[in-house]
């Protein structure tokens, strides 16, 4: 199987209102490239660095989506380009990326990201700190970022119950805040959730978007 192969089996399998981001980390140039010749637009990587650099090498028609845990100091190196960034866990973090999309003249779509797993080793905020987030003045004043749903990831495990558990508390706390009327830069539609061992079921469970490497690109 090709990457090319890949790509279209997994694309076929997606319903319409399911988004697919390939998950190209790690992977280099000629690899995205074959992806990209297959039709796909949309990558996400988890070093933003290495995201940078592959920006400058590829097409600028590519979408390129921040899947990863970020560092406040690293968030210049991607203002200028990226389109949506995953794991945004801190109103630390989100007015940092206000501060450098302001200095582009840009509004930088975010996901918020909820710790779902029972592992403590995954980021993300639980169910008060995403509410004292949305609710505060600080995020209020924020004009260019703009909050358009959630983010998390399951533990990793075989046990599909506990995985199903974690994707629907999230797919609830989505449903829960997307009754809130939208603001200028709170306007949830994407709810991002699923790689590539546990997609069919984050998909089952109201995923929008999909994050899948290995399916694709094969083993890291
Ligand atoms: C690596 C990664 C993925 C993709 O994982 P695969 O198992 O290779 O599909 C999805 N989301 C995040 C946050 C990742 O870091």
């Amino acid at each position: 199987m090709t990457i090319k192969d890949n790509l279209n089996k997994i694309q076929s399998s997606l319903p319409p209102h399911v988004t697919l981001v390939a998950v190209s980390k790690t992977w280099p140039v000629p690899d995205l490239m074959e992806a990209y010749n297959a039709g796909q637009r949309i990558f996400g990587e988890n070093k933003i660095q290495e995201m940078a650099a592959k920006y400058e090498e590829m097409p600028k028609d590519i979408q390129w989506h921040m899947i990863g845990h970020v560092q406040t100091n690293k968030v210049k190196y991607m203002a200028s380009f990226v389109t949506l960034v995953h794991g945004v866990d801190s109103l630390k973090l989100l007015a940092e990326i206000d501060k450098q999309a302001k200095k582009h003249n840009r509004v930088i779509d975010c996901l918020l990201q909820m710790h779902i797993a029972e592992e403590d080793t995954k980021f993300g905020m639980d169910e008060n700190e995403l509410n004292d987030l949305l609710a505060s003045a600080e995020f209020k004043q924020l004009q260019n970022i703009r909050v358009t749903g959630l983010m998390g990831m399951a533990t990793f495990t075989d046990d599909e119950v506990q995985i199903r558990r974690e994707f629907t508390h999230l797919k609830d706390n989505f449903d829960r805040l997307s009754k809130q009327p939208s603001t200028a830069n709170c306007q949830l539609s994407t709810l991002s959730m699923g790689m590539s061992g546990d997609y069919k079921i984050a998909m089952d469970c109201g995923s929008t978007m999909v994050r899948i490497g290995s399916s694709i690109f094969g083993k890291r």
